[in-house]
C-alpha cells in the first residue's frame, strides 16, 4: 500500500518513521523543504509527487487554515478524487465536517482521526486514534491505524473531532490546576515529595502531574513534543465548539488568555508545561 503524509513537522516526522517501519511505501511532503526525513520515507518535492502514487493521504497539518490551504487549494483539489484522506490533525467538528463535505464533493473520502499521544507515542505505535466517518473507510486504513496505535470509531465524522477536544481541555485544564497547587506549596515551603506522595495516595491524582513535575520544579520547558501554541490553538478550538452547545467556558477562557500572555513572551514553542511559569512566575 501506498501511503502519501502531508505535514513532516512534530507528529508528521513520527507517524510517517512509524508506518514506513511497517513496510508501507511512505512519502512526505512538506510546504518548508527538508533536507534530513524521516527514516524509511522518500520527502517529495512536490505535493502531486507524493500524492500522485498514494492511495491514501493522512494530513498531520498545524490546524485548520493549513489544512484548507493543502486540501481545498484550486489546483490540489483533482487530487483527491478516489483516495482516501485521513485528517490527524486537531481540528473543530465544524472545521472536520466542512472538510468531509468537500473532499466527497470532489469525489474523495474522509476519515477524521485526531490522536491522543504526542511523539514518543507516534514512534512507537501507541497513540490513540479517535475515528469520526464510515467504518468501511476505517477497514480500507486497518493496516495504518494499526501501526500507529489503538482506534477507537466515535461515529460520524465531527464526534472524534469532538471528543479529541475534551481530552486536550483536560491537558490544559489539568495541568493549569496542578501548577497553582505546586506553586502554593512550594512558596510556602512544604516538602515536595511528600506533597506528591499525598496527591498520588488520593483520588486527585492524574499521571500527567508526575509527567510534567521535573520540568515545572527546574523551570526547563524545551524539547517540546507538544508545543504551547498547540494547546492555544485547541482551547480556543474547544471553547468555539463548546458554547456553540451552550456550555459555559468562562474557566477555559482565562486558561487561553494566560496562554496567549505566554505566546507573548517567547513561550509559543516551547512545552505546554510551561504554562506553569506563567502561573507560579520566578520570584
Ligand atoms: P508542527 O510541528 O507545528 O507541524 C505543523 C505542520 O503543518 C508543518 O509540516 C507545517 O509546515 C505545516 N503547515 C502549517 N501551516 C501550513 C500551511 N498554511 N500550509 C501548508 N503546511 C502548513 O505541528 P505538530 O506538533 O506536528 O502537530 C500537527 C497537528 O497534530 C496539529 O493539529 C496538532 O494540534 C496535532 N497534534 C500534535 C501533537 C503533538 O504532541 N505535537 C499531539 C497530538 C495532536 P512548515 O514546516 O512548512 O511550517
Amino acid at each position: 500500500m501506498n501511503i502519501a503524509i502531508l505535514g513532516l513537522g512534530l507528529m508528521g516526522r513520527a507517524i510517517a518513521q512509524r508506518i514506513a517501519g511497517f513496510g508501507l511505501t511512505v512519502r512526505g511532503y512538506n510546504r518548508s523543504p527538508i533536507t534530513d526525513g524521516p527514516v524509511g520515507v522518500v520527502v517529495s518535492h512536490t505535493l502531486d509527487e507524493a500524492v500522485a502514487p498514494a492511495h491514501i493521504i493522512w494530513v498531520m497539518l498545524a490546524d485548520f487554515a493549513a489544512c484548507e490551504a493543502v486540501l481545498l487549494a484550486e489546483e490540489n483539489q483533482p487530487l483527491w478524487r478516489n483516495r482516501l484522506v485521513i485528517n490527524g490533525a486537531t481540528i473543530s467538528p465544524d472545521q472536520s465536517r466542512t472538510l468531509a463535505h468537500a473532499i466527497h464533493t470532489l469525489g474523495g473520502r474522509y476519515l477524521e482521526a485526531p490522536v491522543l499521544g504526542s511523539t514518543p507515542q507516534a514512534e512507537t505505535g501507541t497513540l490513540q486514534i479517535l475515528l469520526g466517518g464510515d467504518a468501511a473507510d476505517i477497514k480500507r486504513a486497518e493496516s495504518i491505524l494499526q501501526a500507529l496505535g489503538t482506534p477507537t470509531h466515535f461515529g460520524e465524522v465531527g464526534q472524534g473531532a469532538a471528543v479529541k477536544l475534551a481530552m486536550n481541555q483536560l491537558i490544559g485544564s489539568l495541568t493549569a490546576a496542578f501548577s497553582m497547587s505546586v506553586g502554593l506549596v512550594q512558596r510556602e515551603g512544604v516538602d515536595i515529595t511528600q506533597f506528591m506522595e499525598t496527591l498520588r495516595a488520593s483520588a486527585l491524582y492524574a499521571p500527567t502531574f508526575d509527567k510534567k513535575l521535573q520540568k515545572m520544579l527546574d523551570r526547563d520547558f524545551a524539547s517540546a513534543n507538544f508545543p504551547l501554541k498547540h494547546l492555544l490553538k485547541d482551547l480556543q478550538l474547544f471553547t468555539t465548539a463548546a458554547e456553540s452547545r451552550q456550555i459555559n467556558t468562562q474557566m477555559v477562557h482565562s486558561l487561553t488568555d494566560i496562554l496567549t500572555h505566554a505566546t507573548t513572551t517567547g513561550a509559543s514553542d516551547a512545552d505546554y508545561s510551561a504554562l506553569f511559569a506563567e502561573i507560579v512566575p520566578p520570584q
